[in-house]
């Protein structure tokens, strides 16, 4: 796709300019409160989860702390890191977690971000499921394969986290024009490690 700019030079592949956006009112204001209620309905769609597997007997491992998930190297929509900008305005001062690890984490392991955390995260450690052509492919954190059979789970106790991917896509689209992923150790850019 290519896109003529104001001065006329073809723009491959470019978005929609901020000023434009904030001229039809997607503010990032704007932008923060649809992500908002996005993230209300995957609370509830991993809400619906939870349930199901603890009427199955099975509590999920995960705590405050626990961050073998959190790898490095993870990105996010443009929507998602506008939401931690809006919610964290101040994190790109902090110093980033070592190589290594999200650099999100602080030194205790938890989410220095965590109500504006993407939605990757917000589904770690349940039970997922992916439709693929040639069947689904479920999968779990390590931590709950011990003591998770996901392949013996039921489909109402599973995560279909391509429904909610398939969205944000969809409204990453209408509000800037073009996906585009952005990292999250970029959001430390000039800053030194941690540890
Ligand atoms: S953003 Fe937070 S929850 Fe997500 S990987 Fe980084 S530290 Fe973990
Ligand atoms: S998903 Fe796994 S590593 Fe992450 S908090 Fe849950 S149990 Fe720990």
């Amino acid at each position: 796709m290519t896109h003529k700019t104001e001065r006329g030079e073809d723009k491959p592949f470019g978005g929609i300019s901020l000023a434009y956006r904030e001229a039809h009112g997607l503010t990032p204001q704007k932008i923060a409160e649809t992500m908002c209620a996005f993230y209300e309905e995957v609370a509830a769609m991993c809400a619906r989860v939870e349930t199901q597997l603890a009427e199955s007997g099975i509590r999920l491992k995960c705590h405050a702390g626990c961050c073998a998930c959190c790898q490095d190297g993870l990105t996010m929509t443009q929507a998602e890191a506008a939401v931690i900008r809006k919610l964290y305005p101040e994190i790109g001062l902090e110093v980033p977690h070592g190589a290594g690890q999200c650099a999100f984490l602080d030194d205790a392991g938890k989410c220095r971000i965590y109500e504006a955390r993407p939605l990757k995260c917000r589904t770690f450690g349940l039970p997922l499921v992916w439709q693929g052509e040639s069947g689904d492919t479920r999968d779990i954190c390590e931590l709950e394969a011990d003591s998770v059979d996901v392949q013996a789970l039921p489909s109402h106790a599973l995560c279909r986290p391509e429904l909610a991917d398939t969205k944000l896509g969809i409204m990453e689209i209408a509000t800037f024009g073009a996906l585009k992923r952005v990292s999250m150790r970029s959001f430390f850019e000039h800053k030194k490690v941690s540890g």
